[in-house]
């Protein structure tokens, strides 16, 4: 069994629709086979990072937002293990700190965009600035709500420029989440996650899920798209990113610059030896 991508698109246009998206939905797939079909793709990833990292034309983004718990660390351990650390980049995004609270939102973002050649992944991103500053009032509505627009735009001049963007949303259940804190509290090695606020988060999940629910609407473009991507088993969360990045970096069919080999040079180095 396999799934398409468009099972896990926010299809551009349309409403995110989160509650017809099941967080325990496995499509079929077998747990059994997942570690196999994890290795096959991660092969084809390193594969099309090494020749994205030699063309040196185009780089790719991807944004990885969830709530709290929903794995976009664990995300990042095992999608991208094998790959080049010198052809990536990850980005996590905290609370602004004061000189970055003295920009525009958009500022911190903007500089931490890969360079050609690289993959840079957003451990949450600029999405934070119309939804934690959403639920938690931190900004009035009528400035988080321009930033649909803000967003869409920059998105537009950065794709335009040659970066392709992905944006991938972990979907959680409220009871995983719960599941996941308590584990947090319960196993010493999962300890230094824990942090108060998590509970207040946990009250939060259905206007947390809410504000995802409009920025995913408002913001999946044909440009730039959102994937809901099932996050309750890690092995389906693995298997479902690493199928949307492989398939991204397909498309942007990044090739081997023309070789310029000078083959005389060399054979005359090699005989100039063997004298
Ligand atoms: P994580 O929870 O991703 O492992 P942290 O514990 O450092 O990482 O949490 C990051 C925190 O920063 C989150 O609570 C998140 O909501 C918050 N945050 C990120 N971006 C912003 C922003 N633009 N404005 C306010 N808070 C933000």
């Amino acid at each position: 069994m396999s799934f398409s991508l468009d099972d896990l698109l926010i299809t551009p246009g349309k409403p995110a629709d989160l509650k017809k998206r099941d967080p325990r939905e496995t499509f079929g797939f077998d747990k059994d086979k997942a570690p196999d079909e994890l290795e096959k793709l991660n092969t084809k990833l390193v594969d099309l990072q090494t020749r994205l990292a030699a063309e040196a034309g185009q780089s790719l983004l991807v944004v990885l937002q969830g709530l709290d718990a929903s794995g976009k660390d664990g995300t990042i351990r095992h999608v991208f293990s094998g790959v080049n650390p010198q052809g990536c980049s990850v980005t996590s995004f905290g609370a602004p700190e004061r000189s970055e609270l003295a920009q525009d939102y958009l500022w911190r973002i903007h500089r931490s965009v890969p360079r050609k050649g690289q993959i840079g992944i957003f451990n949450r991103s600029h999405y934070e600035d119309v939804l934690v500053v959403r639920v938690e009032s931190l900004r009035p509505e009528k400035v988080w709500r321009a930033r649909y627009r803000h967003i869409r735009e920059f998105e537009r001049m950065l794709v335009e420029e040659g970066t392709t963007i992905v944006k991938i949303f972990l979907d959680v259940s409220p009871e995983e989440q719960l599941a996941r804190f308590t584990e947090r509290v319960e196993v010493p090695e999962k300890q230094w996650k824990f942090r108060s606020a998590d509970l207040e988060v946990h009250k939060k999940y259905d206007e947390y899920r809410a504000a995802y629910e409009e920025a995913l609407t408002e913001t999946s473009t044909d440009l730039a798209p959102w994937y809901a991507v099932p996050a309750d088993r890690n092995w389906l969360r693995n298997l479902a990113v690493s199928h949307i990045l492989v398939d991204t970096l397909k498309k942007m069919d990044p090739k081997y610059p023309e070789p310029q080999v000078d083959a005389a040079a060399i054979a005359e180095l090699k005989a100039a030896k063997a004298d």
